[in-house]
C-alpha cells in the first residue's frame, strides 16, 4: 500500500489522508490481496495510547492505515504544524467503502453490536447502496472461546472487507490478534456505526458536524459517555502543552 507518510500526534502516526486517497488506499488492498488493517484515530483513541501500550503498539506498528477521525485528531495534527487536509471518520469511510462494494461487487460483513443490530445495519446498507453484499453478520458478544468459530463463519462468508462493530479497544485489539487468520483484506473498527444504521444512535447533524460539535451532540444523546469524554479537554491539554512535531 503506497501512502502518506504519517504525522505524529501525541507520538502516534496518523496517515494525513483525503477521505477519497483513503477509499482508494484502501481498494487497492482488496485489487492487490494485500490485507489492510485499518484504524480510524480520534482524540479518545489517541489518548487511549498514551496508557495503554499494547494498545499503542497495534495503532502505531499493526495498523497500516492510521486516519485523522474527528476535528480533535485535525485540529491537533494543524496545530502541530502538520498538514492534515481532512477528517475521515469513521462512520463516513464505512459508507464510503460500502458505497465502492455496491460499485464494485466487493462483499463485506458485519460483526459487532448487540442482538440484531448488525442485521438492522445490513438492510439499511441495502437501502443507501443497491447491491451491495453484506455477507454475514454476527453480534458482538461473545467468550474468546467462540473466536475461532466467528472468524470461520467469517472466513467462510468470501467477504472482502470485515466491518467490526466492539467499540475501541476491543475491536481492534481482536482484528490485530486474529488477523493471520482472517481472510477480509480490509480489517477495520467501526465503534458504533451499525447503531446508527440500524437507528439505535443518531448521528449529529451535518452542521453540527460541520462546527466541530459532533462530541457535544453525543454528550447530549449518552450523558453516560461524560468521563469518557473527558479525553477530549485532556487531549487539547496535553497537545498544547506537551505536543511538539516529531
Ligand atoms: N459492542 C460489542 N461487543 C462488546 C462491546 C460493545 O459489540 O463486547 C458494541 C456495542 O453494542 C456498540 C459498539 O460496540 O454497538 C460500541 O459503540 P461505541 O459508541 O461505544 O464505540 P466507539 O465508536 O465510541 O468506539
Amino acid at each position: 500500500m503506497q501512502i502518506k507518510e504519517p504525522v505524529k500526534i501525541l507520538d502516534v502516526p496518523v496517515h494525513p489522508l483525503t477521505m477519497g486517497e483513503a477509499v482508494s488506499a484502501l481498494e487497492e488492498s482488496i485489487t492487490s490481496g494485500e490485507q489492510a488493517f485499518v484504524v480510524t484515530a480520534n482524540a479518545e483513541i489517541i489518548m487511549m495510547c498514551q496508557e495503554d501500550a499494547g494498545y499503542k503498539k497495534i495503532v502505531s506498528q499493526d495498523a497500516q492505515l492510521v486516519l485523522p477521525d474527528g476535528a480533535g485528531a485535525v485540529w491537533a495534527g494543524r496545530h502541530l504544524g502538520y498538514k492534515v487536509p481532512e477528517r475521515v471518520a469513521g462512520f463516513d469511510l464505512y459508507c464510503q467503502l460500502l458505497d465502492k462494494a455496491a460499485q464494485k461487487g466487493y462483499k463485506a460483513f458485519f460483526f459487532g453490536g448487540s442482538t440484531g443490530i448488525a442485521e438492522a445495519a445490513k438492510a439499511k446498507s441495502e437501502e443507501l447502496y443497491p447491491g451491495v453484499q453484506v455477507v454475514g453478520c454476527r453480534n458482538g458478544y461473545f467468550k474468546e472461546e467462540e473466536s475461532q468459530a466467528i472468524i470461520d463463519e467469517i472466513n467462510a462468508s468470501g467477504a472482502d472487507m470485515l466491518f467490526a462493530a466492539l467499540g475501541a479497544p476491543k475491536q481492534e485489539k481482536w482484528l490485530v490478534r486474529y488477523r493471520e487468520q482472517l481472510k477480509p483484506k480490509i480489517l477495520m473498527g467501526i465503534g458504533g456505526s451499525f447503531d446508527v444504521f440500524a437507528g439505535k444512535m443518531e448521528r449529529a447533524p451535518k452542521w453540527m458536524q460541520d462546527a466541530s460539535l459532533e462530541w457535544l451532540f453525543r454528550l447530549y444523546k449518552q450523558p453516560s459517555r461524560f468521563m469518557r469524554m473527558m479525553a477530549l479537554p485532556k487531549f487539547v491539554l496535553k497537545v498544547v502543552f506537551n505536543g511538539k512535531k516529531a
